[in-house]
């Protein structure tokens, strides 16, 4: 018996501003691993966020806006490597973030996590309040993994999160809206209906 299941309710906005000065943006582990078909762990829907993310990012710089990117981290041995196969091994191709997103050395800020949760055990919670950061928007992948656990913990922090639908990508389409779900219902995190949608005040 196949069951289906019906996706709950999610208020969509189509359009947000934010302050340019307190808002970053957090650009979660689009690493060749996830995101290119020859990584380890691909997600097929990953590319098509290439193109959104960098118009996103395009625009985030052009208002000053920070950047940061989570860079899932292993090392030989790491216990994740059980349930998912090796990935993300640091010093890999795999581990690198696709040429497309390539960070700005000296402006954006890269961080290594070892977790689903780029809070956890980094300097990410540190940096964003040295520099006054109260908006977060969340791109990248997995979305049900590493994005929701993301989102989750700066929610749980008080950031507020907006997430973009066309700036996130999971393994199939019930962990992309059980992410969604998650992120709108339980951290009260607001669902934007494309990058295009978001726009930075100075
Ligand atoms: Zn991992």
């Amino acid at each position: 018996m196949k069951d289906t299941v019906k996706v709950p309710e999610i208020s969509v906005v189509d359009k947000v501003e934010l302050p340019a000065g307190e808002t970053a943006v957090v650009v979660v582990d689009m690493q060749n691993d996830f995101v290119k078909p020859q990584g380890k762990l691909f997600v097929p829907t990953a590319p098509a966020t290439i193109e959104p993310i960098k118009r996103l990012l395009d625009k985030a710089r052009a208002s000053g806006v920070r950047v940061f990117y989570t860079k899932d981290t292993h090392y030989e041995g790491d216990p994740e490597f059980e349930i998912w196969g090796e990935h993300a091994r640091y010093g890999t191709w795999g581990w690198e973030i696709v040429e497309e997103l390539k960070p700005i050395e000296g402006r954006d800020i890269v961080i290594h996590k070892t977790r689903y949760d780029g809070f956890y055990g980094t300097m990410l919670d540190d940096l964003l309040r040295v520099y006054g950061i109260r908006n977060l928007v969340v791109v990248g992948t997995v979305a049900n993994i590493c994005v929701l656990h993301t989102a989750g913990s700066a929610a749980l922090r008080w950031y507020k999160v907006y997430v973009p639908m066309d700036g996130v990508s999971a393994l199939n389409d019930f962990d992309y809206h059980a992410a969604l779900r998650q992120i709108n219902f339980l951290y009260r995190g607001v669902i934007v209906k494309s990058v295009d949608g978001i726009s930075f005040t100075t």
